[in-house]
């Protein structure tokens, strides 16, 4: 689909599995369990859904997914699948070479969403797109480095300090309008400043929202995943951007639904509802 100056489409870059019940904090699994059947350990499949923007000098990278070179107990415990879909297997099928990345825009530095940003070489973990800038949140990155002990299992640092360590990451702080079409909104309830990008042109607008709302199953303002740190500013910052999206129409893209690419949103007696539901972006 087109874009502005961006043609815009999602990659594919495998799937893992989480707990059910740390996934939707406190809501109660019969709830849960209806729309993200779980395995017999708790674990609910999920996609981790990346974008590819192009233009005629721009080819970005937005997440990088789980990533590979996991061993054998980190891909059981989270159930790493990566038979079918690979970022780079995505990329290859486009016809697009990791060189030809000028741009990787990263939501957070979890293990989730940064894992493809390096790659093995001579047992050392280097940039896998070696032409391109990465771009982070600074204020998220220094809580990245030092985290505490309830967040830290989710950092893998030498899965992104590598980034810092070859100086192509820029740490966005102030200025969050990346070009025309692209801003990031910091927000702080997940984690620290981690940033959501809204896409848009003068008729469409979409919401690539991050964990703020993994699936389209967390739409309802309660449904609050346990892992967040300020969960009461997770309930405030979905408030704000979920009443944007009904005013304005914008389309939420779920970035680890394995089925719902994206959604419109709308506002019932009830809350905050899905509303017209895609399998592809549109
Ligand atoms: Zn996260």
């Amino acid at each position: 689909m087109k874009l502005g100056k961006y043609k815009i489409e999602t990659l594919q870059t495998g799937t893992f599995g989480l707990d059910g019940g740390a996934m939707f904090g406190i809501v109660p699994k019969p709830l849960w369990a209806r729309t993200n059947p779980a395995d017999e350990k708790n674990r609910i499949t999920l996609g981790a859904r990346c974008l590819l923007l192009q233009s005629d000098s721009k080819k970005i990278i937005v997440d990088t997914g789980i990533g590979q070179y996991w061993d054998e107990k980190f891909s059981k415990i989270y159930r790493v699948n990566q038979s079918e879909n690979t970022l780079e297997k995505s990329l290859s099928e486009k016809g697009i070479q990791t060189s030809e990345i000028t741009d990787v825009i990263l939501t957070h530095l979890h293990f989730d969403h940064t894992g493809g940003s390096t790659k093995l070489e001579n047992d050392k973990f280097v940039p896998a797109f070696e032409n391109a800038k990465y771009h982070v949140q600074l204020k998220h990155f220094d809580w990245a480095m030092q985290p505490s002990e309830r967040d830290r299992a989710s950092f893998v640092v030498n899965r992104f300090e590598p980034l810092a360590q070859q100086g192509v990451l820029n740490f966005v702080s102030l200025e969050n309008q990346f070009d025309d079409e692209i801003e990031f909104i910091p927000i702080n309830g997940h984690t620290f400043s981690q940033q959501m990008l809204k896409i848009s042109d003068s008729s469409n607008t979409f919401l690539y929202c991050g964990d703020l709302m993994p699936t389209s199953s967390h739409v309802p303002v309660p449904y609050v995943m346990g892992y967040d740190l300020q969960p009461l500013v997770t309930v405030a910052e979905k408030k704000e951007y979920l009443g944007k999206a009904v005013d304005e129409n914008w389309k939420i893209i779920f970035e680890h639904d394995p089925e719902i690419v994206c959604a419109t949103i709308q506002k019932t007696e009830r809350g905050f509802d899905l509303n017209e539901k895609f399998t592809e972006l549109v």
